[in-house]
């Protein structure tokens, strides 16, 4: 049984204030034998872990540089974020990819130092509107995942999100059918590169849009293991419902 997780990506919203949420979501879903992850902006980390102490939330960050240390104003490394208590980290966001024009080899260098701070990475993959519609998005996908994983993958170094790019923020989200193809691709594409057993057991998320009334139907495709969750996480009486719809 491959483990199913929830990871709720709080991308550059909240100050302390926010971290009352993790109180309120810790108390709504009770025990599960879920993961739960939140991950905060950079500056709430420590707080965060301190808040989620007693709790089954595990903590984790949005990004972080590929070197462990050096001239690089305004970047953290991924001992750094290690060192707040946390223990994930979301690596090649599409809209790091966007913003910051990060390449799958940045990407790549960036999973290599997450995993030599012993984070768990969360390795986000999905493709454009453009790339959508003109039917590359198998191709894409392929491409990312050779591009942006190295070989050293676990059971529980890694976790792939596959976030099609049109479905963040937008309220559009792809059709059962399309992520069953999708995510049974990449299932497929992890065993013949890191063999059955591995590739059977890295968990494979979902992202893009995720409600409380759509999460149901999403998780029904059978490679999905759970969610990468935007807007949604903001808020323990949204996520909480997401959560309980995986258990
Ligand atoms: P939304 O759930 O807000 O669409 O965001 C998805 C996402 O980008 C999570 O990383």
């Amino acid at each position: 049984m491959r483990r199913k997780l929830a990871a709720g990506n709080w991308k550059m919203n909240g100050t302390g204030a926010a971290l009352e949420e993790l109180d309120e979501l810790s108390r709504m879903i009770g025990t599960t034998a879920l993961q739960v992850v939140i991950c905060p902006p950079a500056p709430l980390l420590y707080r965060a872990c301190e808040a989620a102490q007693d709790s089954i939330i595990a903590i984790g960050g949005q990004d972080c540089h590929s070197a462990a240390a050096g001239a690089h104003t305004g970047d953290i490394s991924a001992a750094m974020i290690a060192d707040t208590g946390a223990q994930y980290v979301i690596l090649g966001h599409s809209e790091r990819r966007a913003d910051h024009h990060e390449s799958d080899a940045d990407i790549h260098a960036k999973v290599k130092a997450a995993w030599a701070a012993e984070l768990t990475a969360i390795l986000c993959i999905g493709e454009t509107a453009e790339q959508q519609q003109s039917g590359t998005t198998l191709e894409i996908l392929a491409t990312q995942l050779a591009g942006s994983l190295p070989d050293a993958v676990s059971a529980t170094n890694t976790v792939i999100a596959y976030e099609p790019v049109w479905a963040i923020g937008t309220g559009k989200v792809p059709s059962l059918e399309q992520i069953a193809e999708t995510h049974d691709f990449i299932r497929d594409t992890l065993i013949t590169r890191f063999g059955e057993t591995t590739g059977n057991a890295v968990p494979l998320l979902y992202g893009g849009s995720v409600k409380p009334d759509n999460a149901e139907t999403i998780f029904r495709a059978e490679n999905v293991d759970g969610a990468l969750v935007g807007g949604a996480s903001l808020k323990a009486s949204d996520f909480a419902p997401i959560i309980a719809a995986l258990d």
